[in-house]
Parts: C-alpha cells; structure tokens; sequence
C-alpha cells in the first residue's frame, strides 16, 4: 500500500493532526474527566498513531503521545513527584495479538535468562484511577494521581477518607520506605444509585464509574469525597526500602497481611492457554463484579525477570493489558475503522 512509501507532506500532516487529536481527547479526559468520545474510540486512534510511527520511523516525534504516560497536574492540586515512575500498559485487542506479546515476553526472557520459566500473573483490569500511595515505617504520608508518571498530584487527604485503605499499616514488619500503586474505583451498584441521585437533583449524570470515581476522588474538599462510597485494589509496587519479595505474587501476599485492599481474583499461571481461559471466563462473568472492568492484565510474576524486561518511555515489558472488545460500538467507531 501507499503506506510503504517514505511519508510525504499529506502523511506527515496527518500524522501531526491524529497526534493533536489524541492530546486533546487526553486533556479531556484526564483533566476534565469529561471525554468526548469513547474509550474504544480513543483506542482506535491511539493504535492508527502507533502503526503509522511503525510503518514510518522517522516522522515520531519525541513529545508523541506514544512516547508518554498520558495525564497531566492540574493546578488545582499541589503536584508530588513519585519515588519512582509511574507507567501506563501496552493493550492487545485480541486473542492472536495477547499470544504474539506473550511469545515475544517469553523469546526476551529467554534471550537474558536462558532456561528461566515464567509464571504469569493475570488479573482484573479495573477501570478506576491511578493512585500511588507512599507508606514510611507503616504510616500513609502521602497519596497522589499517577499525573505523567513523574509528578502527580497531591490527594492525600482525599484518599484518607477511603475506608479500606488504612492510614497506618498492621503488623510491624513494614518496609521503612514503600511506595504501593492501585486504583480507585466507583462501585458498580453506588454508581448506579449516585446516577439516579444526580438525575433526581436535575444535575448531569457520570458517564461511567470511571469519571465518577475520578471526579470523587480529586475533589478540592476532602468532605465531598467522603460522601462517595470510593474503594480501591493495589496492584503494584514502586519504590521500595526493606521489602523481602521476589515476586508480584509474593508481595500481594504481604500487602494484604498489612490489611492493603488487594484483589481476591488474581491468579498466577502456567501456560498461555490457562491465560487465555482466564480471560474467556471474566470475559462471561465481568458484571458480576463489584468493579467495572475493560480488560485482563498479565504480569511476569518474577521480579528478576520484570527487572530483566524493563520498560519503553511509557510502558513496562513485563506487562500487558487485553481489552475486552466494546460492548456497544456506535457508529463515530465504525466510521473511524472504515476510514483507517
Ligand atoms: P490504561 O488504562 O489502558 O492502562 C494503564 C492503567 O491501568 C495503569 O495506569 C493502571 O492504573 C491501570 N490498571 C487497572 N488495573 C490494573 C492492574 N490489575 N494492574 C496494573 N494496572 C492496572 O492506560 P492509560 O494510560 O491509563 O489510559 C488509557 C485508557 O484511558 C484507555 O482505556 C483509553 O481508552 C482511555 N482514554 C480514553 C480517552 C477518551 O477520550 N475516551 C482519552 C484518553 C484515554
């Protein structure tokens, strides 16, 4: 196709337009948790900038949205840097693309590990916000939105008024420094029940769990907050001092003896075709949780060997994310897919 060809003025114009596109649906999306298409949509566009930047190397410019976790610091907020950065997932889309990543994972495993077995992680991807909490000696100190990865912002007192994520850690063989990631998610049932108070007030409705509970949670008075029946699941680690784990697994294990909120769902596997039926089965079963969720996460268990992995600008190697296909697609998708 014309795509081969080295990129002309129109490709290149293109490209700059798709990639202004992406920024402001982003905007819209982070800052004011107000999108106006959806996230299938947005997925759509995000996967055409990619292949062009595949297909044309030299047009990629280094303020891509491909080369950066999206979001940003409102100033409403006082910004916080992270300990350690905050990353975004790469998505496949379908069952073939998830078993190419994986075999890809297991080739670079192997490349720096030779003979070392993976055992995959694979859990909930729960559709809430990105929230990074900071525990010294056991004590919460500070919690913050992923931002860009680098900064976030500061929502402590915010996050402190959920109650399953404690202020002070149990148990006494806390790390003295750890940073603990996870999300914060809007229940399926309250959020149902928040709509119907909203409409009843004659106020506009949340689109979807999501924006409620990213409106809930960065809220300038900790008290609004308060009212909304947040919840949260941690998910990950960042930074860390004195914390005795090899693997995800393992920490997840120490993160609920400390009474952290983490998920009952996850599970560690052996081979890709236990994957894929983890996936077919929340697949059937994916209202039947407390959560909204959009996907599956898979995570290489090993510590050594994510660390072996590592990451691109915006993503870790040892993880990726399958997205559940849309459950509605309306027509803006379907024309956006004829036209790519
Ligand atoms: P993402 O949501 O696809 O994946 C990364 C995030 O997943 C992580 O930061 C983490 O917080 C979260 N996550 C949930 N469960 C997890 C688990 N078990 N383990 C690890 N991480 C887990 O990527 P993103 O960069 O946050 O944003 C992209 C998403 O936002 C896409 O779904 C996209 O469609 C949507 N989006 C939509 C619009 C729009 O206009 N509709 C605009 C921008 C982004």
């Amino acid at each position: 196709s014309g795509d081969r060809q080295p990129p002309g003025d129109e490709l290149r114009a293109e490209y700059a337009q798709l990639a202004e596109e992406v920024r402001a649906h982003r905007t819209a999306y982070y800052q004011d948790a107000a999108p106006t298409i959806s996230d299938a949509e947005f997925d759509t566009l995000f996967r055409r900038l990619e292949e062009l930047e595949a297909l044309h190397p030299e047009i990629v410019a280094n303020d891509s949205p491909t080369q950066e976790v999206g979001g940003e610091v409102s100033a409403a907020f006082t910004p916080v840097d992270h300990l350690a950065r905050m990353y975004s997932l790469e998505d496949v889309f379908s069952l073939d693309e998830l078993r190419a990543w994986l075999d890809r994972a297991a080739a670079g495993v192997e490349e720096r590990s030779p003979g070392a077995r993976i055992a995959w992680l694979t859990e909930l991807k729960i559709d809430g916000l990105a929230v990074n909490l900071l525990y010294r000696d056991g004590e919460l100190v500070r919690a913050a939105t992923r931002g860009d990865g680098v900064t976030g912002e500061d929502i402590t007192h915010n996050v402190l008024t959920i109650a399953s994520v404690p202020q002070r850690l149990a148990g006494s063989d806390h790390p003295e420094e750890v940073e603990i990631r996870g999300e914060v998610f809007f229940p399926t049932k309250e959020f149902a029940q928040l709509n119907e108070r909203m409409v009843a007030a004659g106020k506009a409705p949340f689109a979807n769990p999501r924006n409620a509970a990213a409106g809930s949670l960065r809220q300038k008075d900790p008290a609004m907050t308060a009212e909304r029946p947040l919840d949260m699941y941690v998910h990950g680690i960042g930074a860390r001092t004195g914390l005795a784990a090899e693997t995800q697994s393992e920490t997840y294990e120490l993160l609920k003896a400390w009474g952290l909120p983490t998920s009952p769902y996850y599970r560690v596997l052996a081979t890709q075709d236990e994957v894929v039926d983890f996936i077919g089965h929340y697949g059937e079963h994916r209202h039947d949780l407390l959560h909204e969720i959009d996907g599956i996460v898979v995570k290489v268990d090993s510590f050594a060997l994510q660390r072996a992995l590592g990451h691109t600008s915006r993503v870790p190697r040892w993880s990726v994310a399958y997205k559940y296909p849309p459950e509605e697609v309306n027509t803006r998708l379907l024309d956006i897919l004829v036209n790519v």
